[in-house]
C-alpha cells in the first residue's frame, strides 16, 4: 500500500503502474446538485469524502489517479462531477496494488462507520456496495487519520 498524504507532480510520480484499488480523499468546496437523471434532486454537500475505485487498464493506478487529479478532464464517471475545479479537489490517495475497491469501501463503512451520502454514486458496476462514495464527517484530519490507519493494517 502506498499513502500519498499530499498530491503534487512529485508525489504522483511515486504511484505504481500496477493494477489495483485506491481510496481518494476529496474535498468538495460547495454544494453540488447532481445532474445525472438517476440522482435527480440529490445534492452532495460541501465537505470531505472518500471515493473507492479500481484501475485495471493501461497505466494502472498511476494513470487512473492522475486522471482523477486533473482539473480539466471531460466528465465520464460520476466522481468526475466532484473532482473538477472549482467544485472539488483530490487531496490524498491510498493506493492498494492488487486491492479490491469493494473491500476498501466495506472496511470504511464497517470499521469507521462512514455513511453513504447518495446511494448508487460511483458504484454503477457494483452489485455489492450501497455506493463507492462515503462522507467523512470529521473533515480532512479525520480522512488522513483513517487512511493512515488502513495503511498500518495489513488485513485489507
Ligand atoms: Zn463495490
Amino acid at each position: 500500500m502506498l499513502l500519498l498524504p499530499t498530491l503534487n507532480d512529485q508525489t504522483l510520480r511515486l504511484l505504481p503502474n500496477a493494477a489495483g484499488a485506491y481510496i481518494l480523499h476529496i474535498v468538495v468546496k460547495a454544494d453540488v446538485a447532481l445532474v445525472q437523471r438517476q440522482f435527480a434532486g440529490k445534492v452532495i454537500k460541501h465537505g470531505t469524502y472518500f471515493y473507492c475505485g479500481s484501475a485495471r487498464g493501461p497505466g494502472g493506478l498511476a494513470a487512473r489517479v492522475k486522471r482523477h487529479c486533473a482539473s480539466d478532464k471531460k466528465p465520464h464517471w460520476h466522481i468526475d462531477t466532484l473532482t473538477i475545479m472549482p467544485v472539488g479537489k483530490v487531496m490524498s490517495v491510498l493506493a492498494v496494488p492488487d486491492g479490491n475497491e469493494c473491500d476498501l469501501c466495506c472496511w470504511l463503512r464497517e470499521k469507521f462507520l462512514l455513511a453513504v451520502p447518495v446511494p448508487g454514486f460511483g458504484s454503477s458496476d457494483c452489485a455489492v456496495c450501497p455506493a463507492h462514495l462515503l462522507a467523512v464527517p470529521g473533515g480532512a484530519l479525520m480522512a488522513v487519520n483513517i487512511l493512515n490507519s488502513i495503511k498500518n493494517t495489513a488485513s485489507v
